[in-house]
């Protein structure tokens, strides 16, 4: 039988059994019931330093790696990144307020978002948000006012779009000059900007910041954004002597879902870009800015997993097959969104021959849920078996629903021999409890 793939180092098999973060599968999902997200705890740590060394050997002091909120926000993350000292970035208020009730120091938050309103903005200074990305001039107005209002300096950065066009699914692709989110520095809107957040006197504008994209392998594209963004920061030196002091490079490292999938080395990765940044400050005789960096998916994705248990299998004659599961597009909508790739075991079962290929469909009512196409099974498999599909934790529980009125299945944390309950399972009260 050819060797499984498996595409993070915290899977085995053991006794024909699927192990992840040194636990055996099938007894977490009789334990906690399915569907059922999994965390690695150790995983998510690992993740959190190979950036935090990295930044520490490389970019200059006071640099901080900010964890993405959006990929995975619950309070027990927010306590992992308080504990490995990581900064966040943050996109709405929910956000602030999970972290904020997990206790987080919120000095070393960055608020994104492409549309603040006047109510986010009051509610996250009040909190104590370190650092606004303002993302358009109306938005810098209203952080201008809201300061102004409350007898403040707010710290800044403003979003820029370098003009970086990745090939990653459109969806994701956030770099470019059109796009929703910054300000393009193609079109003079970036300098424009720069001018008026220079003018404010209740905000302190420490630099910029641009994002180009998610799930990205190519080789240069971080390093060719970071390039550009300090031709401008020296452009904005020259014209306005302003010296940047803060440099945010954003997310979007790509990991590793199937085998196709490229691995990228963060640390030679991080090393090649500080060169980069390096030289270029040199070229320009500019002191090398304080760098953040935002991973969302490089954090938590590979430190997931989803379990959960098959019931009908359908086999069309003449067509394909299908395995229904427990779950479905309610707790994991990327294929149906993105048609994004998963590497699926069945858990109970890997020492079978994996001879039937058959979409791993979800229960909900859409012909659209699926949660992947394609999927290698064992022969025998059928109602009761469990499985799981591998590296959920970015954008899976963060995407969930309530569509037909399915509750969200529970987050459990695996930390060494112990495992605990993050999120708890929605129970039908949960599901009724807003209705009147
Ligand atoms: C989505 C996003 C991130 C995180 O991206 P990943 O691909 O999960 O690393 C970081 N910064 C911004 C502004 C984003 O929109």
């Amino acid at each position: 039988m050819k060797q499984p793939f498996f595409p993070c180092e915290n899977l085995t098999v053991r006794d024909g059994k699927l192990y992840f973060a040194g636990h055996d599968t099938t007894a977490l999902a009789l334990q906690y019931g399915t569907p059922l997200y999994l965390l690695d705890e150790a995983r998510i740590r690992h993740n959190c330093r190979v950036y935090l060394d990295a930044f520490r050997s490389h970019f200059p002091a006071g640099s901080l790696p900010l964890y993405a909120s959006k990929a995975n926000s619950n309070k027990a993350l927010y306590r992992l990144m308080t504990e490995e000292g990581m900064g966040i970035d943050v996109v709405s208020p929910g956000e602030i307020f999970t972290a904020k009730s997990a206790g987080f120091d919120l000095s070393r938050a960055f608020f994104h978002g492409n549309n603040k309103t006047d109510a986010d903005i009051a509610f996250a200074m009040d909190c104590g948000v370190g650092c606004f990305v303002a993302d358009n001039e109306e938005e810098l107005c209203a952080i201008e006012r809201e300061a102004a209002a409350r007898g403040k300096t707010q710290n800044i950065i403003l979003r820029l779009t370098p003009g970086i066009d990745t090939h990653t699914y459109a969806a994701v692709n956030t770099g470019k000059v059109d796009s929703k989110f910054g300000s393009a520095i193609e079109t003079g809107q970036a300098e424009a900007i720069t001018k008026s957040a220079l003018q404010k006197p209740h905000v302190k504008l420490l630099g910029f910041h641009c994002h180009i994209g998610s799930q990205v392998f190519e080789e240069d594209v971080f390093e060719r954004a970071a390039a550009i963004m300090i031709d401008f920061i020296a452009l904005m030196k020259k014209t306005y002597g302003f010296d940047t002091t803060l440099l945010n490079l954003g997310g979007g490292y790509g990991v590793r879902y199937v085998e196709s999938d490229g691995q990228i080395d963060i640390p030679k990765k991080i090393a090649t870009l500080a060169g980069v940044i390096n030289a270029a400050c040199a070229k320009y005789a500019i002191p090398v800015p304080r760098i953040c960096m935002e991973p969302g998916r490089s954090i938590i994705a590979d430190a997931g997993l989803t379990l959960y248990t098959v019931g009908a299998v359908k086999r069309i004659p003449g067509y394909k097959a299908y395995v229904s599961i427990d779950g479905g597009m309610a707790d994991n909508p990327r294929f149906a969104l993105y048609r994004s790739s998963y590497t699926c075991h069945t858990a109970n079962k890997m020492d079978e021959e994996p001879s039937l290929v058959a979409s791993l469909v979800g229960r909900c009512c859409e012909s659209g849920d699926i949660i992947q196409e394609n999927v290698p099974f064992p022969a025998s498999v059928g109602r009761g078996d469990i499985v799981a599909v591998c590296t959920t934790g970015a954008y899976n529980y963060a995407m969930a629903s309530n569509y037909n009125r399915l509750g969200r299945p529970a987050t459990v944390i695996l930390r060494e021999k112990d495992s605990y309950v993050a999120v708890r399972r929605e129970t039908f009260e949960d599901l009724i409890a807003l209705d009147e």
